[in-house]
């Protein structure tokens, strides 16, 4: 059996990261995917924890030897999956979410049959830049980048199975259990979490 692999893409600001965090609080069968990134760590973020943080250097050297199953440049830095490790995971049944950009989330459709990817989108515009600005954590020129490339990021919402609107995080996170409750009871799932049920139904 192979578990299924979740995308959850969103533009800065849209309460992704907080939305995913609080879903894996609940839900111990899902692990999060963490990628590398040549971006400085912000403060309070753990390396091997939020990102596996490498020089550029490094980065090419990973890239070139094949180890990573996407990558992307977003907002000027560079970031990837690791491929040996997904592979792993999925291999064992284990439940895999990704938290990536649209590039990414185009590569990956490349090469898994059925990926579940998520958009995460804010109720306005208007609040995306309010919540952009009131982080904190990243400089005025940083947040104009953002804010400038969240539009075209924000057309890329149809390439996705679903999309959930975070006005109210606890209505945005029910949304996401749903869309992850669903995945869960495709028949080819539940059919592998529960082969005796279809063995003794089926007359198998
Ligand atoms: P941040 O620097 O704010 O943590 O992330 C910036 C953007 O990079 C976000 O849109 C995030 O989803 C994306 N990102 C993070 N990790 C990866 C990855 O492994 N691959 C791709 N393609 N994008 C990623």
């Amino acid at each position: 059996m192979t578990g299924i692999l979740f995308i959850v893409s969103a533009p800065s600001g849209a309460g992704k990261t907080t939305l995913v965090r609080a879903l894996l609080r609940n839900d111990s069968a899902i692990r999060l995917s963490v990628s590398y990134t040549t971006r400085a760590p912000r403060e309070g973020e753990v390396d091997g924890v939020a990102y596996n943080f490498v020089s550029q250097a490094r980065f090419e050297a990973m890239r070139d030897a094949g180890e990573f199953l996407e990558w992307a440049e977003v907002h000027g830095n560079f970031y990837a999956t690791s491929r040996p490790w997904l592979q792993q995971q999925l291999a064992k049944g284990q439940d895999v979410l990704l938290e990536i950009d649209w590039q990414g989330a185009e590569q990956v459709r490349k090469q898994f049959d059925e990926p579940v990817s998520i958009f995460i989108m804010p109720p306005s515009f208007a609040v995306l830049e309010t919540r952009l600005r009131g982080r904190g954590t990243d400089s005025q020129e940083v947040i104009e980048r953002r804010l400038s490339a969240a539009r075209d990021e924000m057309r890329r919402v149809t390439e996705f199975d679903y999309a959930i609107i975070n006005n109210d995080l606890q209505e945005a996170l029910s949304d996401l259990r749903v869309v992850v409750r669903a995945a869960r009871l495709r028949t080819t799932q539940t059919r592998a979490r529960n082969p005796e049920v279809f063995v003794d139904n089926l007359g198998q």
